[in-house]
């Protein structure tokens, strides 16, 4: 038996019933809308997307979704109203996407986990995981990367599935 591995399994499972314990500092992910997928970005400096709405009021229906899908883990002030925004239409859309989670593909991120003792950069980049906690050094997992797998399950890449 792997009690180390167990452990951390058991672990993994408290830490995902608290998601707040993460803070997304960078993520880029694909957004499957309606009619086309786009690219979003969270940097420090704020959210991007390549679609129209975005280029022309620097706001859209699939950041507003990506606002409630990761709210426990966003410490950011949601985006306020835009100049020029269709509000109620855009609303309606980013409730109905932030329901569908499925419409969301994570290529990569960098969260921040605080765990009950220490607090690690855990980060993903396609499909392939890094923590900076001791355990994730060994064994190439650790309860950081599991819990993460729980909370965005459907929206990245499954380690025990791979895609093909
Ligand atoms: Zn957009
Ligand atoms: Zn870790």
């Amino acid at each position: 038996m792997d009690y180390g591995m167990i452990g951390k399994i058991e672990k993994a499972k408290l830490y995902a019933a608290e998601p707040e314990r993460v803070t997304f500092n960078t993520l880029t992910a694909e957004f499957r809308g309606d009619n086309s997928s786009y690219l979003l970005h969270l940097t420090p400096e704020g959210w991007s997307c390549n679609c129209p709405g975005f280029a022309t009021i620097g706001l859209c229906p699939h950041i507003m979704a990506m606002e409630k899908i990761l709210k426990p883990m966003l410490k950011r002030v949601p985006e306020q109203y835009h100049r020029g925004q269709n509000v109620v239409s855009d609303v309606e859309k980013a409730m109905r996407y932030a329901e569908e989670t499925d419409r969301v593909s994570f290529r990569s991120f960098e969260v921040t986990f605080r765990g009950d003792n220490d607090t690690h950069i855990t980060a993903y980049t396609e499909g392939a995981w890094s923590c900076g906690c001791t355990f994730f050094q060994s064994r190439g997992v650790c309860c950081h990367t599991m819990a993460l797998e729980r909370i965005l399950k459907g929206m990245i890449e499954s380690s025990e599935q791979p895609v093909g």
